[in-house]
């Protein structure tokens, strides 16, 4: 989190708020948040903001100078505009811009870690970024063709977050997506059958889109701290399924829960916490 539907919303209002701003001035007080170093944060000086756009988990401000900023929010960063500029207090903020109106936006990161990110990339050689030149198709609006792509023997778990596979799904996402899929988190790539990859092909993009809609209705500028994710099933272990009513369960792994339905997803089985996760790191 945040991922395809958080960014998505992100990049679509941001885009609105911020299109033909003046950028003034660029500070990255974040540690090691500017990766690259070419074109300098000077070329954004000066530049107008033309918008704002997602490609996976990622963000891409353009601006007018033919300079794009990429960014990645990993597990807990966010882009906000807010109208005045940060109080030294703000110890969240990784990489801020002065906008000539007066505003700021702003990365922001919540949580111990310092691993968001941002790149300076020439506009016409952004699509060519090792970040988004390794994507797979995009997990949302679809349709999506997965023959082929998932004949692997990693579990589903993770190879649907593996961004090479498919772009836009995470940690949040996949625990709804397999819930109503009604497929197993364990199930090995390579022993889905047809009618499986068909089922998943069609709940990837319905449960994003699910989540897009809700966000339509309820997100707005300035974007609060916490987004209101309609999350059905992931971090609601010990909660009765939404579907069957049986106690959801979860393994656990070193920084988050893997939650599914015995019921709808695993035959009736109980996956062992410890064992399970580490066998399946
Ligand atoms: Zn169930």
């Amino acid at each position: 989190m945040p991922e395809l539907p958080e960014v998505e919303m992100m990049a679509r209002l941001l885009s609105g708020a911020l299109s033909g701003a003046v950028i003034e001035k660029v500070k990255s007080p974040g540690l090691g948040t500017l990766k690259s170093f070419d074109p300098p944060v000077e070329s954004l000086i000066g530049a107008e903001i033309d918008g704002v756009r997602r490609r996976g988990k990622h963000l891409l401000v353009d601006a007018s100078s033919s300079v794009t900023m990429l960014i990645h929010l990993m597990s807990a960063g966010r882009l906000q505009v807010f109208d005045k500029a940060a109080s030294s207090k703000d110890r969240r903020s990784r990489f801020l811009i002065d906008l000539a109106d007066g505003r700021q936006l702003r990365l922001r990161e919540f949580g111990t870690h310092q691993s968001a990110w941002v790149k300076l990339v020439e506009t016409k050689k952004v699509d060519f970024e090792e970040s988004l030149a390794t994507l797979g198709p995009e997990a949302w609006p679809g349709p999506i063709d997965l023959k082929g792509r998932l004949n692997h023997p990693r579990p589903l778990h993770t190879l649907l977050r593996d961004q090479r596979v498919i772009a836009g799904i995470g940690r949040s996402w996949i625990d709804e997506i397999l819930h109503s899929a009604r497929l197993s988190p364990f199930k090995r790539g390579s022993d889905l059958t047809a009618q499986e990859i068909a089922v998943l092909e069609e709940a990837i993009p319905k449960s994003l889109d699910r989540a897009i809609s809700h966000y339509e209705k309820v997100l707005a500028i300035p974007l609060s701290d916490k987004l209101p994710m309609p999350l059905e099933v992931h971090n609601k272990r010990g909660e009765p399924c939404p579907r069957c009513q049986t106690k959801l369960e979860a393994v656990r792994f070193e920084d988050h829960d893997l939650v599914y339905c015995p019921q709808c997803q695993t035959g009736g089985k109980t996956l062992k916490d410890r064992r399970m996760s580490r066998l399946l790191k």
